[in-house]
């Protein structure tokens, strides 16, 4: 298949080389940054001027970006993909981003019979390289099935979640809870450090008790229990989700009481330099406003 690829950073580079891996004739495009591109020409692909270019180019166009106003410039911008796709062609949306926003695109897109898939991913860059990402889709299940097979090239688990919007809800549903997560094991831990408990005893004792969850394995060994904070998944990208996240339940006029003071905990620990940190480091934030690092002291000893 002719497959165009737009937004190559920590995610979609690795996933186009996945798209190229698999066969796949792949057209892309750099925005500042244009090595991620160069790369993937020195693999086979065709680098294009614009996403427009990309568009007519391709059978099917795959996006991964950073969030809603960079999503809306690549598809409806100037020399955008709107331009150059015919009917019959798709586009496959993977950005972490507002339900509103895909639907909005949804609507220009099918006034010219272009098919849409709403997929976010997750499973952060290690999943990228693998190819064994989560897919969450939202969009016609049809098409999904026509799909499907370029969706294997990226991700190991691919599930039809409902209409176009419904993706990126589900995955905002799992970013909130997973920084939810993150930020009691930061508060909590506290508690037990600074009462004389040792972080990997805490950490034995509540992986096998009710207090647990998985965010404890993603995030403790690794990174908070060695101090260690390289992303990962960048603390910035974590802000804007749950931002996003609280945008979606300000126009439902619903209350997201931990999910706001999560956003707020974000802001703040960014606001202290650390949004190019990974998110972990909002939960060692957290840590030190009680005094505490869930460093275990073990680290460095012999
Ligand atoms: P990055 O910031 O690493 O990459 C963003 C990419 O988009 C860059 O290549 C950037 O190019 C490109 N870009 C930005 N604006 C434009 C534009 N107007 N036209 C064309 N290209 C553009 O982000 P990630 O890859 O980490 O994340 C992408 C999405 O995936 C986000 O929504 C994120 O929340 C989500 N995600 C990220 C995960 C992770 O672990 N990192 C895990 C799961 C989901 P340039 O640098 O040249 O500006």
């Amino acid at each position: 298949m002719k497959v165009g690829f737009i937004g190559l950073g920590a995610m979609g580079l690795p996933m186009a080389k996945r798209v190229l891996g698999g066969g796949h004739d792949l057209f892309t495009m750099f925005h500042h940054n244009r090595a991620p591109a160069d790369e993937l020409a020195s693999l086979g692909a065709r680098v294009m001027a614009c996403a427009a270019e990309v568009a007519s180019e391709s059978d099917a166009v795959i996006t991964i970006l950073p969030a809603d106003a960079e999503v809306r410039e690549v598809v409806l911008g100037p020399a955008g993909l709107v331009e150059g796709f015919t009917s019959g062609k798709v586009l496959i949306e993977m950005t972490t981003a507002t339900p509103r926003m895909i639907q909005d695109i949804e609507r220009m897109l099918a006034e010219k019979g272009v098919g849409l898939l709403d997929a976010p991913v997750s499973g952060g860059t290690t999943a990228a390289a693998a190819g064994s990402l989560t897919i969450m889709v939202g969009g016609d299940p049809a098409l999904l099935n026509e799909m499907r097979p370029l969706l294997e090239t990226m991700g190991k688990t691919i599930l039809h979640v409902g209409p176009v919007g419904l993706g990126k809800v589900v995955k905002l549903v799992n970013q909130t809870l997973a920084a939810i997560h993150l930020l009691a094991i930061g508060e909590v831990f506290a508690l037990g450090i600074r009462s004389g408990a040792d972080p990997r005893t805490l950490y034995e004792v509540v992986r096998a008790s009710s207090g647990y969850s998985k965010m404890m394995d993603l995030r403790l060994p690794g990174f908070l229990l060695e101090g260690a904070f390289q992303p990962g998944f960048r603390l910035e990208l974590m802000k804007k989700d749950l931002n996003l996240a609280l945008d979606s339940a300000q126009m439902l006029g619903i209350p997201l009481l931990f999910g706001s003071l999560a956003a707020q905990v974000f802001t703040a620990a960014s606001r202290a330099g650390r949004g190019a940190e990974d998110f972990a480091a909002a939960a060692d934030f957290l840590s030190r406003l009680a005094g505490a690092e869930l460093r275990s002291p073990a680290v460095g000893q012999a």
